[in-house]
């Protein structure tokens, strides 16, 4: 056997041990469907459930399909498998192969290497126990590759033999999912998507919860342009990556912001600006069956998002408001932002509908009575129905 042979499979595994009442096949019945679609492209796959597990084949090299699953929700671990009849001289033989690849690869002219062998046994009629068979390969490898030394709690090196009834699975590396509930799971939500630091991660967060998520962004033409909508859609666009179909909708909202300008305080702008976009945006989430809307909403950050501006804006939604990061702080947020990779293009320099006319003096702790009383004196009703009229929806992929 050569140790360059290919993996023949690759071992996806979930966690969500806790799932209860009919989740947990659901849980398994998205995760099945959302693995399909993040591995299309791939020829002859087959996916298949197998004590608590999936394992998943094709007719192409699994390297690329090993990165892709690893990033489907409700996916804790990935590994690449290379497949023998479970029989000791078999194991032992791709033992080697796999040891011998993995010195090669990752530990090359290193004088010491921890490791470690760990045997999983699902088939009682193997006439090894776990721990026999495992100081058995691992007293083999040591005598072949006299660098290795053992470490079972923290090894640098990890050969790990799965014995089943009709073959042994063997693999040194699990490379680590997103974990999370698989997107669907949970429905629906309607993501408030600006071209900020915060809503993409909080799209996100919902996204890695189970929810498959739609958004809606708020234009303000021609004081938001071609450079703001091209951001909110490459937003999308990576996001969409996370699962398997994603809506974009773009509403322009300038002619609800003159009119509230035009009429209202100009401390209130921003809280009814807020207001009328969460209607708007219920409106649309009824539409679509979403059942929730996402903000990016963090207590504090700024004077829109006090607990009494919450509260206030929240009066105006017809659904719950989910907001992930309410508790977060701003450098937890962008550490989040970078690690998925959407930091960079919302860095990239765009106007955003709120930020166009900010108040000179915002109110802090705006009072739900003192908003519907100003909104009493702008045909709002006509004027949001109408924006909704004007709303540019995106598929991706198209
Ligand atoms: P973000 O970084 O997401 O813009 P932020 O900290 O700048 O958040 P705000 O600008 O006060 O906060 O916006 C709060 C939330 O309201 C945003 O996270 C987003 O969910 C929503 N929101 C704000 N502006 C828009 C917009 N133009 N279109 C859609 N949603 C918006
Ligand atoms: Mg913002």
């Amino acid at each position: 056997m050569s140790s360059d042979r290919a993996p023949d499979a690759l071992v996806v595994r979930y966690g969500e041990i806790a799932l209860k009442g009919g989740m947990r096949a659901e849980f398994e019945r998205r995760l099945c469907a959302n693995l399909r679609v993040a591995l299309q492209p791939l020829p002859r796959l087959e996916i298949q459930r197998t004590r608590g597990r999936i394992l998943v084949r094709a007719g192409a090299p699994l390297g690329p399909a090993a990165v892709a699953a690893a990033r489907v929700f409700g996916v804790t671990s990935v590994s690449e498998v290379h497949e023998v009849a479970p029989e000791e001289d078999a194991i032992r033989e791709q033992a080697r192969a796999l040891t011998a690849a993995a010195l090669e690869r990752s530990h090359a002219g290193r004088a010491r290497v921890s490791f470690g062998v760990r045997v999983n046994r699902a088939n009682p009629l193997f006439p090894l126990r776990s721990n026999e068979l495992a100081s058995l390969l691992g007293a083999d490898l040591q005598q072949r590759h006299p660098q290795l030394h053992v470490n079972l709690d923290a090894p640098e090196l990890n050969v790990e033999v799965d014995v089943r009834d009709e073959r042994a699975l063997l693999f040194v590396e699990r490379q680590p999912g997103p974990g999370g509930l698989p997107v669907g799971t949970l429905g629906r939500g309607m993501c408030l998507l600006s071209g900020g630091i915060d809503s993409p991660v909080a799209a996100w967060l919902a996204m890695r919860r189970g929810l498959r998520v739609e958004f809606i962004s708020f234009l303000s033409p021609p004081h938001t342009g071609a450079q703001t909508v091209a951001k909110v859609r490459r937003l999308t666009e990576h996001l969409a990556t996370w699962q398997p179909v994603t809506w974009l909708h773009m509403v322009p909202m300038t002619a609800v912001q003159d009119a509230l300008r035009a009429a209202t305080p100009e401390p209130l702008h921003t809280v009814l600006d807020r207001r009328a976009m969460f209607r708007m945006a219920s409106r649309l989430a009824r539409r679509r069956h979403a059942r929730a809307l996402v903000t990016g909403e963090s207590l504090g950050q700024v004077a829109s998002q006090t607990l009494e501006n919450i509260g206030c804006t929240e009066q105006a939604a017809r659904m719950p408001v989910l907001r992930p990061l309410i508790t977060y702080d701003k450098v937890d947020t962008m550490a989040l932002a970078r690690r998925i990779g959407t930091l960079p293009i919302s860095e990239l320099p765009a106007p955003d509908s709120c930020t166009v006319w900010l108040p000179r003096s915002p109110v802090l702790r705006s009072r739900i009575g003192e908003a519907q009383a100003a909104e009493e004196k702008v045909p709002l009703e006509d004027l949001e129905r109408q924006a909704l009229l004007e709303i540019e929806s995106l598929r991706i992929p198209t």
